[in-house]
């Protein structure tokens, strides 16, 4: 038996059966790009532990600020006895994120924390109850934040009763409802100052490219539409940026590619090279408007994880990975196309910087037709193709043999997801191309 097949028994044996793992690998060291299982088997990275290591695996700086850390302190607990990394994180996050405003921040563990607490802030900044979310969103597993999530299985299903005053609307799919941003804005507004009610909207929440609900790209126009919708109305605009932040898309955050300035803005994932970290930020007048201790955690900022992100940040500005983001763009995108040339099932290639994407459809479905069920919602154009879930699990079956760590996502669980550490060098991108184009 090999290693792995070792520790798999005493997993099934030990772990709850609700927490899966895509692989049955276990790992035992990983670089910028490439993971090492415990049988000596090395495989190509292009999942970066869903867009968290895009500094890689045990980067040089954020080892070394962590274990200086680790041997001052490793917990006071922020809210009894403070310490300054955690300061300095939010000067990052106020300076970094978009908006020339005055900003404030606060600091947590987890991504679906860090939404929990935005809707917390915009609820007692507006005074008001109802958030917007969108078709296919994805923003966490805690209650809350599954009741703001889309998708039902594998996330929500059996989990219910979910939290009240969630309000969905249709998001922009080009590729789906073929409409143009400003237009498949208006039918979101359309529903919201119907169905909810302008003045009883809290915040419009929205991630600027869905992460697992299929990374959708919306139209051009939609984000810019709803965030002025937002203010005109006196709602809360929440970019919620935790999969695309931190130079994912080719620039510290993906709103500013729509000249978006979010009121707050969530981040996690890619912040703090693989240590639990997450933050909100925010207007100082929105942030401020919350109570003394009416924010916060025992873990939230800790020393630890604030050591990594500042270390994090410092590896992301001096190896401009922003630029190696839009690289990997340019290398991936032309290659993407010319499969979907000699691929009929590759309906739709998309996204931005290292957050692409391929959409598996059958191929005789691929021009416009009629709507069912399967096609999408009944929002919008009945345009696109039927999804084609069970080509795109065999697709990720035969490049894990290959040693390709593959994601796939999407509503209709047929969209297969590239997000490589953003320090991967040329021979490990074109290694993966080539795994990617043999499992095609
Ligand atoms: C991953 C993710 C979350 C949840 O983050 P966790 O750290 O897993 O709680 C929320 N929103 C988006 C857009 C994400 O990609």
């Amino acid at each position: 038996m090999s290693h792995s097949e070792d520790l798999h028994k005493r997993r099934t044996a030990a772990v709850a059966r609700g927490v899966s793992s895509m692989v049955q690998s276990y790992v035992d060291y990983a670089a910028g790009g490439t993971l090492t299982d415990v049988d000596g088997r090395e495989w190509v990275d292009m999942a970066a532990g869903i867009a968290v290591t895009s500094v890689g695996n045990a980067s040089p700086k954020v080892v070394a600020a962590v274990q200086r850390q680790v041997e001052r302190f490793t917990h006071t607990c922020f809210m009894i006895a403070p310490y300054e990394s955690y300061v300095a994180v939010c000067e990052q996050l106020n300076a970094l994120t978009p908006g020339a405003f005055e900003k404030r921040s606060a600091l947590f563990n987890s991504g679906a924390e860090a939404v929990e607490n935005a809707v917390k802030i915009a609820r007692h900044a507006t005074g008001r109850r109802a958030v917007v979310v969108f078709d296919h969103a994805y923003h966490g597993r805690t209650n809350l934040t599954m009741a703001l999530t889309a998708k039902n299985m594998p996330y929500k299903q059996g989990f219910g009763p979910f939290a009240g005053e969630i309000y969905r609307v249709p998001m922009s799919y080009p590729f789906r409802d073929g409409l143009a941003g400003p237009d498949a804005a208006a039918l979101a507004i359309n529903m919201i100052e119907k169905q909810v009610g302008a003045d009883q909207v809290a915040a419009v929440l929205i991630e600027p490219i869905q992460g697992e609900g299929g990374f959708v790209v919306p139209a051009p126009g939609f984000l810019s539409s709803l965030a002025a919708w937002s203010k005109a109305h006196g709602a809360l605009f929440i970019a919620d940026e935790i999969q695309t932040g931190f130079c994912r898309t080719g620039d510290w955050f993906a709103s500013p590619h729509e000249s978006v300035e979010p009121d707050i803005i969530t981040t996690a994932k890619g912040i703090a090279g693989g240590l639990p970290l997450a933050g909100v930020t925010g207007r100082a007048e929105v942030m401020d408007a919350v109570h003394p201790s009416g924010l916060g955690g025992t873990y939230g900022g800790n020393p630890i994880a604030c050591a990594a992100a500042l270390a994090t940040i410092d590896t992301m500005r001096e190896l401009d990975l922003s630029a190696a983001a839009r690289r990997i763009e340019s290398v991936m995108v032309p290659r993407l196309r010319e499969l979907q040339q000699s691929h009929p099932f590759i309906g739709d290639v998309r996204g931005r910087g290292a957050m692409l994407a391929i959409e598996i459809v059958v191929p005789e479905s691929a021009s416009p037709g009629t709507m069912t069920a399967e096609r999408g919602y009944g929002r919008g154009a009945p345009l696109g193709a039927t999804p084609d879930p069970a080509r795109t699990s065999e697709i990720q079956r035969r490049a894990h043999e290959a040693g390709l760590l593959l994601l796939t996502c999407g509503t209709y669980g047929n969209v297969i997801r590239f997000l490589p550490p953003l320090v991967m060098d040329d021979p490990t991108l074109q290694r993966a191309l080539t795994m990617l184009e043999s499992a095609l």
